[in-house]
C-alpha cells in the first residue's frame, strides 16, 4: 500500500529577468491531495472518460468485457488502476496494440494495484477482464430472491472502493469521469445504469448509456433486472419489480414536488434526469445516491409514506456529494453531513416545521447512541468529523457522526447566523465548487472567507471537525408529539401496566407515524416486563404489522431484554431483509447480551440468511457475531 497523505508541493517558477522584484521568492504553493484508499497517482495520469463494453452472464455470475479509459496528456510510462477480485485478461493500447501489465500483491482492504505499461503519446487504454466470485460490489440474486420469483436479478454498489471489484478503476473519489456503456444482458430483463438511458427495452437485451457529466467512480451503478418502470413527471419515475410497481409509485409520488422544493432551495438540479430503482430486499443501504437514478430498498414501503425522506436524502445528494464530492473518504461528513441537513430542509417544506422536527430527534437519539459505541470502542477519535481512516475501511467511517453530527454542526451554524444568510452560502458553495472535490480544511477556509468573517461570527467550527462528542452550542429540538410518546413509554418502564391506560389502550398502529413508534419502542428499556411487552406486541401488532423499519427497533428491544415469542418473527425479518443499518443492530443487541442462546440462535440465523446478505452487510454482522 502507498502511503498517501495531503501533500504540499512547492512548485518553483523560473525567475524571468523582468519580474517584480518585490516578489523575488518566484515559490507558489499547490495543494496535491492524495487518497489512502487508491494506488493510482492521479496527478500524473488520470482517466477523462471510461467507456465499457460488457455482457452481464448470469448463468455464471460474471460480467466481463472491455473498459476503455482514455486519459489524460502525460510525460509518465505506466498508469495504476485499481483493481480487486477481478481477472485481466489482457490489456491494449488506442487502436489495439497489446501492453505489459503487472499486477501487485494483493491487500485484502485495497485490492491489487493493476501497473499498465503506457507510451507519451497513449490516448487511450483498452482491459479486457472478468469479474469473480471475489467481486463484493455485486450482488447476484437467484430468482427465489427477488419480488418476482420468476427472474433472477443484479445490482452493483460501487461505495466506498467496490467499483474496482467490477470495474478496472482508478477507484478514488478525486477522479471525477464521464462515462458512456453497453451492456448486454438475457432479453427478458433490462438493465439501467446512473446515466442518460439511451435504448428502450428491447428484444436483443442490448441497452447504451452516457454520463457527460463528470462524476466520481463510486457513483458509477448498474442493476439488471424483471424492471419496469413509471413515470412521475417530465423529469422523474419509478423502476421496479411489476409486483412493486404500483406500491412504490404511490409512495413516491412527491418526488416532484421534492426536486422543485430541493432546486429553490440550492439551485438547478443539474442532472437532467431523476429516477428511483427500487432493489431486492438484500440491498445493504436504505438509498445510494447513484446520479440520475437513485438506488432504494423496499423496506422504504411504509404504505404511509413516512420513510420518503430516505429519498430526500438520496436527492439531495445530487448537490452534497454528487455535484460537489468528498476528496477523500477521511472527508466523508461533507457528503452526508450536508446531506442530512439538506433533506431536513425538504422535508419540512414537504411536511412542515413538525414532522422536520420529529425526524431531526430521531437522528439526534441515534446519535447519541452511536457516540456513546464510538467513545468506548477501539478508535473514539470516530467521534470526529474529520476522520483518519488510513488501513482501515472507508466503511468504518459510515458511521451517525458523518450523517447526524454533520448536518447538526451546520443547523448549529445555520441557528448562529440566520436561515437567509446560511441559505445564501450554501447556494454559493454548492456553485463555487459545481463538479468539484473538496476536503474539510477547504471546507473550513471557505466558511471563513464567505460566512464567517464577513458576518463578523466567532464559531467554534474546529471544536466541531477536530474534536469527539457534541460541543455545548449543539442546538436543541423538541417535540410534544415525542413527548407524548416518551410518556407513555416511561408508564411501562417504570412497573406501570399501559393495559389499564385508557389513552393507550385506544391506540392503534396507523393513530401515529413511524417516528412516533420509534420513539415509545426507545423509550422502554431493559425495566420493561415481559408481560407488558406481550401486551404491547398484542395491541400494536409490532412483530407482525409493522413496516420494516420499526420492527428493526422493536426487534433490537426483544433482543436485548431477551423476549423470546418475538423471536421466531425475529428470525424471519433477518432472513427477509438485508440493510445493514436494519439488521446490523439487532445482531449487536443478540451478541452483546453475553447470553450464550441468544449468541447461539444469532449465528443460526445469520448462517441462513447470510446469502441474502450484500458482503457489505455481511462482513459487518460477521464481527458482531465475532465470526471474522
Ligand atoms: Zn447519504
Amino acid at each position: 500500500m502507498k502511503r498517501i497523505f495531503l501533500l504540499l508541493v512547492a512548485v518553483a517558477f523560473f525567475i524571468s529577468a523582468c519580474s517584480n522584484t518585490e516578489h523575488p521568492e518566484g515559490l507558489e504553493e499547490q495543494t496535491v491531495i492524495e487518497d489512502v484508499h487508491s494506488y493510482a497517482y492521479i496527478h500524473e495520469v488520470k482517466t477523462l472518460h471510461l467507456d465499457l463494453d460488457l455482457e452481464v452472464d448470469f448463468n455464471n455470475n460474471t460480467i466481463y468485457g472491455i473498459a476503455s479509459h482514455t486519459i489524460s496528456d502525460h510525460t509518465t510510462d505506466k498508469m495504476i488502476f485499481d483493481i480487486n477480485g477481478l481477472e485481466i485478461i489482457k490489456v491494449t493500447l488506442d487502436s489495439g496494440v497489446e501492453t505489459d501489465f503487472k499486477i501487485g500483491k494483493n491487500d485484502e482492504l485495497l485490492g491489487q494495484p493493476l501497473e499498465v505499461t503506457i507510451k507519451p503519446n497513449t490516448k487511450q487504454v483498452n482491459i479486457q477482464y472478468k469479474t469473480t466470485d471475489q467481486s463484493g460490489s455485486l450482488d447476484w440474486l437467484p430468482p427465489s430472491l427477488t419480488s418476482s420469483k420468476k427472474y433472477p436479478f443484479l445490482y452493483t454498489q460501487g461505495q466506498a472502493i467496490l467499483t474496482r471489484t467490477w470495474i478496472p478503476v482508478q477507484d478514488s473519489p478525486l477522479n471525477r469521469i464521464t462515462y458512456s456503456a453497453t451492456i448486454k444482458v438475457p432479453s427478458e430483463l433490462l438493465a439501467v445504469m446512473s446515466a442518460d438511458q439511451l435504448s428502450p427495452k428491447n428484444a436483443d437485451g442490448i441497452y447504451k448509456f452516457k454520463m457527460d457529466q463528470a462524476i466520481p467512480c463510486y457513483l458509477i451503478a448498474l442493476a439488471v433486472g424483471d424492471l419496469e418502470y413509471v413515470k412521475l413527471d417530465s423529469r422523474s419515475g419509478i423502476y421496479a419489480e411489476p409486483q412493486l410497481i404500483e406500491k412504490c409509485a404511490y409512495e413516491f409520488e412527491d418526488l416532484p414536488k421534492m426536486i422543485n422544493i430541493a432546486e429553490k432551495i440550492y439551485g438547478k438540479y443539474q442532472w437532467d434526469q431523476y429516477d428511483v430503482v427500487m432493489l431486492p430486499y438484500s440491498f445493504p443501504f436504505g438509498g445510494m445516491e447513484n446520479p440520475r437514478l437513485t438506488f432504494a430498498n423496499p423496506t422504504l414501503i411504509a404504505g404511509d409514506k413516512s420513510l420518503v425522506s430516505v429519498i430526500a436524502h438520496e436527492l439531495a445528494h445530487s448537490w452534497s456529494g454528487n455535484l460537489v464530492t468528498n476528496a477523500t473518504w477521511n472527508d466523508f461528513w461533507l457528503n452526508e453531513g450536508f446531506t442530512v441537513y439538506f433533506e431536513n430542509r425538504i422535508m419540512e417544506e414537504l411536511e412542515g416545521k413538525e414532522i422536520a422536527n420529529i425526524l431531526a430527534i430521531i437522528e439526534f437519539q441515534d446519535l447519541v447512541e452511536s457516540l456513546a459505541l464510538i467513545e468506548d470502542s477501539e478508535n473514539p477519535e470516530d467521534a470526529n468529523l474529520k476522520l483518519d481512516l488510513e488501513g482501515r475501511d472507508p466503511d468504518d467511517g459510515m458511521t451517525d457522526v458523518a450523517y447526524i453530527k454533520g448536518a447538526y454542526f451546520l443547523r448549529t451554524l445555520e441557528h448562529t447566523v440566520g436561515r437567509k444568510k446560511f441559505d445564501e452560502f450554501l447556494k454559493g458553495y454548492f456553485a463555487a465548487h459545481a463538479f468539484q472535490t473538496l476536503t474539510t480544511e477547504k471546507f473550513v477556509s471557505y466558511l471563513e472567507e464567505h460566512l464567517l468573517n464577513p458576518n463578523k461570527i466567532e464559531f467554534n467550527t474546529k471544536e466541531w471537525i477536530y474534536q469527539p462528542g457534541l460541543p455545548e452550542n449543539c442546538i436543541k429540538i423538541s417535540s410534544p408529539r415525542l413527548e407524548a410518546m416518551e410518556a407513555f413509554a416511561h408508564i411501562a418502564d417504570q412497573g406501570g401496566d399501559l393495559s389499564k391506560d385508557n389513552a393507550f389502550r385506544k391506540l392503534k398502529l396507523s393513530d401515529h407515524i413511524t417516528q412516533e413508534w420509534q420513539t415509545f419502542i426507545r423509550g422502554l428499556n431493559k425495566n420493561v416486563s415481559h408481560s407488558q411487552l406481550a401486551f404491547i406486541d398484542q395491541q400494536l401488532g409490532l412483530s407482525t404489522q409493522a413496516n420494516d423499519i420499526l420492527k428493526s427497533d422493536w426487534f433490537k428491544l426483544c433482543a436485548r431484554v431477551n423476549y423470546t415469542p418475538a423471536f421466531p418473527e425475529m428470525k424471519k425479518y433477518l432472513t427477509k431483509v438485508g440493510r445493514r443499518w436494519l439488521v446490523e443492530g439487532i445482531y449487536a443487541e443478540l451478541a452483546e447480551s453475553k447470553d450464550p442462546k441468544r449468541l447461539e440462535f444469532a449465528r443460526e440465523v445469520y448462517e441462513n440468511a447470510k446469502t441474502n446478505y450484500h458482503t457489505v452487510t455481511a462482513r459487518s454482522v460477521a464481527q458482531h457475531l465475532g465470526l471474522k
